[in-house]
């Protein structure tokens, strides 16, 4: 998977899929974008820089909050200043606030559907411009399984992830002519701080219903978006991929 010279921005890479995909994009020679919401978070994202340029690529380390439009198009500004221009577009960046549908506050609801969708629709807005001048993008979103079936207790989550399906396929009808491709990779359950907190009982039922039996790690994922970010990836556009151990079939 060659990515030589390609500049690259994942929302949401201080930790987690987004921090081990940009390892894998700089491994495979493109130079990064790192991207975190709050200061809080300053620390973990110079962190993954610094390994970075370990590494011999260029990166540098952004806060923007996805849900806000004026900070996405500040960033991408700031990108373009920087870099000059912008291959890759990874929205990662997601979060969670699960309970059930009669109990869920609409501050939950709110939430996730203004990180998790509105977030996407944000970047992938702000990119837009700068991707038609190059004539050459790819947009990665990151959705999820339960996009696709549902899942109690997320209704605000897989409403969102359902979301980016219809997104993608649109960002992709789009911009096909305009060289852009635009996909959305599913992953099923990843050992991530996101899932770490689930209940035993969760895990276990999850864990039974994966047919590869084992937990998915957030390598198995950055592997795909790699490859989708690729010139081997070239010829797909408007596509799901899952990678889920099998869960959804
Ligand atoms: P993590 O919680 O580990 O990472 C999520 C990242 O998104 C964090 O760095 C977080 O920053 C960042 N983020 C949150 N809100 C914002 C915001 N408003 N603006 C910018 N960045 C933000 O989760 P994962 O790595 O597991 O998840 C990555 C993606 O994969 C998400 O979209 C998630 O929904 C999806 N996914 C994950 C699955 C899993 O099993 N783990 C399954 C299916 C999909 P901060 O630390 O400051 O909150």
């Amino acid at each position: 998977m060659n990515l030589n010279g390609k500049v690259a921005l994942i929302t949401g890479s201080s930790r987690g899929i987004g921090a081990t995909t940009a390892l894998k994009m700089a491994e495979n020679g493109a130079d990064l974008i790192i991207n975190y919401p709050f200061e809080a978070e300053k620390e973990n994202a110079e962190a993954v820089v610094a390994r970075i340029k370990e590494l011999g690529r260029k990166a540098i380390a952004c806060e923007a909050n996805v849900a806000v439009l004026a900070d996405t198009e500040e960033l991408i500004k700031k990108v373009v200043k920087e870099f000059g221009r912008l291959d890759i577009l990874v929205n990662n960046a997601g979060i969670t606030r699960d309970s059930l549908l009669l109990r869920m506050k609409e501050s939950d609801w709110e939430a996730v559907i203004n990180v998790n969708l509105t977030g996407v629709f944000n970047c992938t807005k702000a990119v837009t411009g700068q991707m038609i001048k190059q004539k050459y993008g790819k947009i990665i979103n990151i959705t999820s399984v339960v996009g696709i079936i549902g899942n109690p207790g997320q209704a605000n989550y897989s409403a969102a992830k359902a979301g980016v399906i219809g997104l993608t396929k649109t960002t992709a009808k789009e911009l096909a002519k305009r060289g852009i491709t635009a996909n959305a990779v599913a992953p099923g359950f990843i050992e991530s701080q996101m899932t770490e907190n689930l209940p035993e009982t969760a895990r276990e039922k999850l864990f039974n219903a994966i047919p590869l039996k084992r937990l998915g790690q957030p390598a198995d994922v950055a592997d795909l978006i790699c490859f989708l970010a690729s010139a081997q990836a070239d010829y797909i556009t408007g596509q799901v991929i899952n990678v889920d151990g099998g869960m959804v079939m």
